[in-house]
C-alpha cells in the first residue's frame, strides 16, 4: 500500500493568511467535490480562488478512515462507496484522479483510498484546511470570511468565544456545504432551501482476522442494512485485512439516530451475521460513524443558486441529486454562472 492518506497535511495556508488577496479572489466554503469542481473551473478561467474546509483534508463525504490495530494498518471508505460517471466531465475528472473500476466496469473508486480522488483534484488549489467558517461579513464585492479552529467550532452550535481569523476581502463567496449547514452561515436562504432533505446514515467499519462467508458487496432488500461491502476487496487495498463497511438504511438509521456508537456496532454486525447465516468472528477493530447528511431524499431541483447582485453562490449535491457526480456538476454550474 502507498503512503497513508491524511498523514501529509494538505496544501493549507496558515490560519491567519489574510495577506496577498488579489482583488478578484473568490472564497469557496467547502472543499468537497462541489467546491473542488467550482474551484478548478474558476481557476481554469484565470479567476483566483481560496477554499476553506473544516476537514483536515479536502473531500467531504469522499472520505477514508484509517486505523491501526495490533500493528495492522486498516482503512475504510466510510462515506461514498463508488462513483458513477454519466457525463464526460466527471468521467474525465475521475480518470485524471486515478479512479479505478470496482466492483464492476461501470463504477469507480479512488486508489489507495476514496480520499485519493479529492486529494488529486485539489492539486495546486489554495486550501485553508481545518478551519470552520462561522460567518460571512462585509458587503457585495468585498466579503470577508471569519473562521475558527475546526476542533473548537461545531456545525449548529454557538460559535466559540475566541476571536476568529478573518480573511478577505473577496469579490464573491461560494458556499458548497450541505444545505442545512448553509443556513448556519446564510440564514436568509431558509425559505429557498426548506424543501431539501437528506437521509442520515449510520456506518460501521469493522475488520476481521478471518474471511467472512459473504460476497464482496451486498444490497439486501427490506433490511436494516442498506449496503455492505468488503472494502478491502477494492483495488490497491491490502486484501488480507478483511475490512468491511456496513451502512444502515435510512429508516433504521432514523430509528437509532441517537443510539450510542457501541450499540450501533453490535446491532449492525448482528445484522451482517444474519446475512452471512452464521455468527461472525470477533472483530479486531470496529467503530461507527453517524452521517447526518448522507444521500438526498429531496433536492433543490436546479443546478446551483447564484445571486449576481449579492455575489453569493450556492452549490452542492443537494441542488441536483444524492450522487457524487451531482455535486461535481453543481459546482461546475456555479462556476459557469459566476464566470
Ligand atoms: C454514507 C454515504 C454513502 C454515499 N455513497 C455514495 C455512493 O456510493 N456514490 C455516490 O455517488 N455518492 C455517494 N454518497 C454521496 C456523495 O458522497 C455526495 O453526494 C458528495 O460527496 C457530496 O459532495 P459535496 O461537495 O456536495 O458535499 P460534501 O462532500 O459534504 O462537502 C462539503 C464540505 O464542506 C465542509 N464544510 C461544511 N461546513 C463547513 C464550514 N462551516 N466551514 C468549513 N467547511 C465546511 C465539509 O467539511 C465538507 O468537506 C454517499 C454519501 C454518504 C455520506
Amino acid at each position: 500500500m502507498g503512503e497513508p492518506e491524511g498523514a501529509t497535511p494538505p496544501r493549507s495556508l496558515a490560519p491567519s493568511a489574510n495577506t496577498a488577496i488579489p482583488a478578484a479572489m473568490i472564497a469557496i466554503i467547502g472543499a468537497g467535490l462541489a467546491g473542488l469542481s467550482a474551484a478548478r473551473a474558476l481557476a481554469a478561467h484565470g479567476v483566483p480562488v481560496r477554499l476553506f474546509d473544516k476537514g483536515r483534508a479536502p473531500g467531504g463525504r469522499l472520505a477514508t478512515r484509517r486505523a491501526e490495530q495490533d500493528g495492522v494498518r486498516l482503512q475504510f471508505d466510510h462515506g461514498a462507496q463508488y462513483l458513477r460517471a454519466e457525463g464526460a466531465d466527471f468521467a474525465t475528472a475521475l480518470a485524471a484522479a486515478g479512479a479505478q473500476p470496482w466492483p464492476d466496469a461501470a463504477r469507480r473508486v479512488g486508489v489507495p483510498g476514496m480520499s485519493a480522488l479529492p486529494r488529486a483534484l485539489a492539486e495546486g488549489l489554495d486550501i485553508v484546511a481545518s478551519r470552520h467558517v462561522g460567518r460571512v461579513v462585509g458587503e457585495p464585492g468585498a466579503w470577508r470570511v471569519q473562521h475558527w479552529d475546526a476542533r473548537e467550532a461545531k456545525p449548529g452550535a454557538p460559535l466559540p468565544a475566541t476571536p476568529p481569523v478573518e480573511d478577505g476581502p473577496f469579490s464573491a463567496v461560494l458556499v458548497t456545504v450541505p444545505a442545512p449547514q448553509v443556513l448556519d452561515l446564510l440564514p436568509g436562504y431558509a425559505a429557498a432551501l426548506g424543501g431539501v432533505r437528506y437521509a442520515p446514515c449510520w456506518t460501521v467499519m469493522a475488520s476481521f482476522e478471518t474471511r467472512l462467508p459473504l460476497p464482496d458487496t451486498l444490497r439486501p432488500d427490506g433490511h436494516a442494512i442498506g449496503w455492505a461491502a468488503r472494502d478491502s476487496s477494492k483495488p490497491g487495498r491490502d486484501g488480507g485485512t478483511e475490512c468491511w463497511v456496513v451502512q444502515a438504511g435510512p429508516g433504521w438509521t432514523r430509528a437509532h439516530l441517537e443510539d450510542r456508537a457501541e450499540t450501533i456496532v453490535a446491532a449492525l454486525l448482528g445484522e451482517l451475521a444474519a446475512l452471512a447465516g452464521a455468527p461472525l468472528p470477533s472483530p479486531r477493530y470496529a467503530a461507527a460513524h453517524r452521517w447526518r447528511y448522507s444521500l438526498l431524499e429531496a433536492s433543490l431541483g436546479q443546478p446551483c443558486l447564484w445571486d449576481a447582485t449579492q455575489r453569493i453562490g450556492l452549490a452542492g449535491d443537494w441542488c441536483l441529486a444524492g450522487r457524487a457526480e451531482a455535486a461535481w456538476d453543481s459546482g461546475a454550474a456555479l462556476a459557469a454562472a459566476v464566470a
